[in-house]
């Protein structure tokens, strides 16, 4: 009982510094994103390809939350946006007041779009806002198409669900139909988007989307 008394503390202090997160964020006129899914994705992939579309016309910078190794950070470095890696040292997500530590290496007042890229887990992520405008679940046909029934709370607090892969689709057990039924279920206002990093199909919705938001 007293774990669970002092992970609703905990909690209770995430919120409160989200607050403040969202607060830097309105004032510098900044749309943030919470980008999550599980591991291998596509999340690091997405962020490169909305990076080639839209870095000549709008000023991102990207958080990356990773267990381990900054190289998900040196991936998106090489398209010369600024960029800073949370190292969680074990920890499962991201919370608030390590994006907030993270604000400080950021000149915000020149950016447009902010991307944090969650530590992959489709778990823990979904109770831990971060002041973000909205929540994206990634989930890739190459996982299944079970994921929103087996992990409902990440699909009912996400804005978008982004299924990547979908060039796979004819060699992976995955029914689309399916999927989308299951996680409008649990989240009726969950809008989806179906892409390929890889062959860039249906990436144009996803950067028009982002360019609506803005
Ligand atoms: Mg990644
Ligand atoms: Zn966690």
């Amino acid at each position: 009982m007293s774990i669970v008394t002092v992970e609703r503390k905990i909690l209770k202090k995430n919120d409160e510094i989200a607050a403040e997160n969202r607060q830097i964020f309105k004032k510098n006129k900044l749309f943030t994103i919470n980008l999550l899914s599980s591991p291998g994705s596509g999340k690091t992939s997405l962020l490169e390809k909305t990076i080639e579309q839209l870095n000549n016309s709008i000023k991102i910078g990207v958080v990356e939350g990773d267990v381990q190794t900054d190289n998900d950070a040196q991936r998106i470095a090489k398209y010369n946006v600024p960029v800073v890696q949370i190292v969680t040292n074990g920890g499962c997500h991201l919370e608030a007041k390590l994006v907030q530590n993270a604000l400080e290496n950021f000149d915000l007042s020149t950016l447009e779009l902010l991307v944090i890229e969650n530590v992959g887990n489709l778990v823990c992520p979904a109770n831990y806002d971060l002041g973000e405008d909205k929540k994206i679940v990634m989930l890739s046909t190459t996982e299944g198409d079970d994921k929103p029934s087996k992990y409902p709370p990440m699909f009912r607090v996400s804005d978008v669900m982004v299924i990547n892969k979908t060039d796979l689709l004819e060699y992976v057990d995955f029914d689309m139909n399916r999927v989308r039924e299951h996680a409008h279920t649990i989240n009726p206002n969950l809008e989806i988007i179906e892409l390929s990093c890889k062959t860039g199909e249906g990436l144009d919705v996803w950067i028009d989307w982002i360019r609506d938001n803005l």
